[in-house]
């Protein structure tokens, strides 16, 4: 049985928990979920999600409790991660605000609340590389990823021409939520490398 960590410090957490536990159900995988407030935790996951929430909390949090070093050594070893909203943030390399300390994970810098002057909230038909039909994304005051080009990462979506979804090595961020649908096909991208059991939008897992 796999062990899953969800960052627990700040956030939405048992929704991330919740679709952790959809993916694998889809591929009749075990997995037990467990929460991260402290450290010693993490050594322990096979795969990590980092929600979103506040990213200058999260980050602070992450520091303080001495979590953050063993999220970069999850990391380092290979081990999955997924990034969302706030938790893409933290991973990136960049936040443009002093309050965030970056855990340096994706080579990419963000630029927070990017999608607020349209709207704080909205949902979007979102093509993603590796999924056949278009993901149901949620943003809610999502970042926008920008300087893509001088590292690593590779751009997965883009919404309004920007880039909202990326991959680096183990690491995939999304500026959007998807644990907030019943679609866990993001979830199955991220940790179960895309294998053939994704669930089909809008369709809840067996
Ligand atoms: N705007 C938040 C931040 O900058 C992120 C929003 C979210 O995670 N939904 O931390």
């Amino acid at each position: 049985s796999l062990t899953a960590g969800v960052v627990a410090v700040q956030g939405d957490v048992e929704e991330h928990a919740a679709a952790i536990e959809r993916a694998a159900a889809a591929r009749g995988r075990e997995v037990t979920v467990r929460e991260i407030r402290d450290s010693g935790i993490v050594p322990d996951c096979d795969l990590l999600a980092m929600p979103g929430g506040e990213s200058t909390t999260i980050s602070r949090l992450l520091h303080s409790e001495g979590i953050a070093p063993e999220v970069r050594e999850h990391v380092a070893a290979g081990k999955p991660l997924l990034a969302t909203c706030a938790g893409l943030i933290v991973a990136s390399s960049d936040a443009g605000d002093d309050r965030v300390e970056e855990l340096g994970l994706l080579d990419v810098t963000v630029e927070r609340n990017a999608f607020g002057r349209q709207k704080d909230s909205f949902e979007a038909p979102l093509d993603v590389a590796g999924l056949d039909e278009p993901y149901p994304a949620v943003f809610i005051r999502a970042p926008a990823i920008d300087d893509v080009a001088s590292g690593d990462a590779e751009v997965l979506a883009s919404w309004d021409g920007r880039p909202v979804a990326v991959k680096q090595g183990p690491v995939v961020g999304t500026a959007f939520h998807p644990e907030l649908t019943p679609d866990s096909r993001i979830h199955g991208l991220a940790f179960f490398r895309n294998d053939d059991a994704d669930v089909p939008a809008g369709e809840r897992a067996r």
